[in-house]
């Protein structure tokens, strides 16, 4: 018997259904949902035709099937029989169709990468393909990977290491300006070794499996202006080692961030804190061994097993409260993450998150997303329009603008909500507007009570053009906008017909 909620799901109403024009969402029939997916994987019925056998599978076998109602595609070289998905796919059947008898990998990799395919679609593995049609991405030989993109990305990067009795440095010369604490992204697990440095849209990878055995904690230094970084593990005997260790997969490329994939590490739950009704602080405890501070503006993917499959959600960081980044700088090797979580009841990721207990574990990915600290540089006004829990990636940006940014003259917020009651921070949030002049808040409720004498309604053109306004005609503003698909996708509209440019919105998604 599966735990999951017999009624049909998403409800009749939900924007899951309802939501459409966005690039990778088209509504799905009553039935046709994650979780329903999920029952049908379970239910024994022979999803690929082929009664359990696994077969190897031709480039001109995988190209004769090409129709909906057979349709097969390569994945990193494994096929899959996608009709009997074909329904259930948030990126709509006509998606699925265009990697249809074909190589997918490209398309899934673009769009939905985080999604972890091989355990959402492993009752549809029709088999290995017999010759693969390319290498699977990042799997190049060195020289292939690197030197297209010397021409095109960052210069390539370079390490080195040395050692003392006690000590081992790597030591990662990016060639880049930019690079802080944040870019860097490292975990020994085992004898390997895994730091991934994140240089503008690239990812550089060190990746070893090391000669002899290190301690668990190691620290991670940046001499910001060289860019150059420095890893210092600790030997576990001090002996000298003659070489790091042999080269892991990907061990020393560059490759474009879209084509990595994702990497986990399991977090410890550390405490939850009901924050309203349904909203709650999570609070993650990093493992020792892992470095990893997620940048202002970016989400990470958890990673839970739902009755035998891995199901990936995005959410973001926040920080404990809106007033810690006041306090002391976070300190480097700061190993607590927090997220604010609205639990749905008939959700399917949500519950399962509830239900962890202290102590549980929960997989965390390296930082994602598209947002460039760069859109801060010399803003004036700071508009923030938040829907819900769509509020989670305003509160690092919020307070990073407000102890960061010098020009900063305004920061607003606007914060779509249904009652009172589902305020996030709301004391937080008025408290900081009384004490930081520059910043003013806004509520809007789409379902208030009579007594509420703010404002109601939903995002519309009258409440916008009153809020946006500039402090100076020559400010330079930025807009971010948060919320459910459809809200963000109407704000975003709204806000091109207010004749704002694309570089002063950005609109946080997947
Ligand atoms: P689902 O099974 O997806 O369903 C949730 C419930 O809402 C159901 O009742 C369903 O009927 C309805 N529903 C379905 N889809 C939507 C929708 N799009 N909007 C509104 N209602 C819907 N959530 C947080 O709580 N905190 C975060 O920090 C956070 N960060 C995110 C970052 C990104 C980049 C994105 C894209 C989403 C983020 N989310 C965040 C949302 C989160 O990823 C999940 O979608 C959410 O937790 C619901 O998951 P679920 O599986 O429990 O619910
Ligand atoms: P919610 O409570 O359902 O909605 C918040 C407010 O937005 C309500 O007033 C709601 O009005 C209004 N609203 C909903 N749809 C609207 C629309 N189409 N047009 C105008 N107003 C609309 O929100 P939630 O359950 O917290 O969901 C938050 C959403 O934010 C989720 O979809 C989540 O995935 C997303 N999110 C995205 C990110 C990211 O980085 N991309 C981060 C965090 C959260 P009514 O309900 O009264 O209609």
């Amino acid at each position: 018997m599966l735990n999951v909620p017999s009624q049909s799901f998403p409800g009749p109403s939900s924007q899951q259904r309802v939501s459409s024009g966005g690039r990778s969402k088209v509504p799905l029939k009553q039935g046709r949902s994650l979780m329903d997916w999920i029952r049908l994987t379970k239910s024994g019925k022979d999803l690929t035709g082929l009664k359990g056998r696994l077969i190897e599978v031709t480039e001109e076998e995988l190209k004769k099937h090409n129709k909906k109602d057979d349709c097969w595609i390569c994945i990193r070289g494994f096929v899959y029989n996608v009709s009997p998905y074909m329904e259930y796919h948030p990126g709509g059947e006509e998606e699925l169709m265009s990697a249809a008898g074909s190589d997918g990998t490209d398309l899934f990799d673009q769009v939905h990468r985080w999604v972890n395919y091989e355990s959402m679609l492993k009752e549809c593995l029709v088999g290995r393909m017999a010759v693969k049609p390319a290498f699977p991405k990042g799997m190049l030989p060195k020289s292939q990977v690197t030197d297209p993109l010397a021409k095109e990305g960052p210069s390539s990067p370079s390490y080195d290491w040395f050692q003392t009795d006690a000590l081992v440095t790597i030591v990662i010369y990016t060639k880049q300006k930019d690079i802080n604490l944040d870019s860097v992204i490292a975990d020994h697990r085992d004898d390997s070794f895994r730091a991934e440095t994140v240089i503008k849209d690239y990812s550089y990878l060190i990746h070893i499996a090391l000669s002899h055995e290190i301690q668990e904690d190691f620290s991670v230094r940046v001499v910001e202006n060289v860019g150059k970084i420095e890893i210092v593990l600790k030997k576990k005997e001090n002996t000298s080692w003659k070489c790091l260790g042999h080269p892991l997969e990907n061990h020393n490329s560059l490759i474009p961030k879209k084509d990595t994939g994702l990497y986990y590490r399991k977090c410890q739950l550390i405490s939850k804190e009901d924050v309203t009704h349904d909203t709650k602080l999570f609070c993650l405890m990093l493992p020792p061994s892992t470095h990893l501070q997620v940048p202002t503006g970016l989400h990470v993917y958890f990673k839970l097993t739902i009755t035998g499959t891995e199901i990936v959600k995005p959410y973001t960081p926040v920080s404990d409260s809106l007033f810690s980044e006041f306090k002391e700088p976070v300190l480097p090797n700061n190993k607590y993450i927090y997220f604010l979580i609205k639990i749905y009841p008939a959700g399917l990721f949500t519950p399962e998150l509830d239900h962890l207990q202290i102590g549980d574990y929960v997989s965390v990915s390296n930082p994602e997303g598209n947002f460039k600290i760069s859109q801060f540089q010399d803003l004036e006004d700071l508009f923030l329009l938040a829907a819900g829990t769509g509020f989670t990636p305003m509160v690092k940006v919020l307070s990073y603008a407000l102890t960061n940014i010098p020009s900063l003259r305004k920061v607003k917020l606007m914060f779509f909500n249904k009652t009172e009651d589902d305020i996030i921070w709301r004391s937080q949030l008025e408290k900081l507007a009384f004490k930081d002049k520059r910043f003013d808040l806004e509520f809007v409720l789409s379902v208030p009570t009579s007594e509420w004498n703010g404002k109601r309604g939903y995002i519309s053109p009258a409440l916008l053009s009153e809020f946006l306004k500039r402090s100076l005609d020559t400010s330079k503003v930025l807009i971010c906008i948060c919320g459910p698909v459809p809200f963000t996708e109407q704000g975003m509209k709204l806000l091109h017909d207010l004749n704002f440019s694309k570089d002063e919105i950005h609109s946080f998604t997947a």
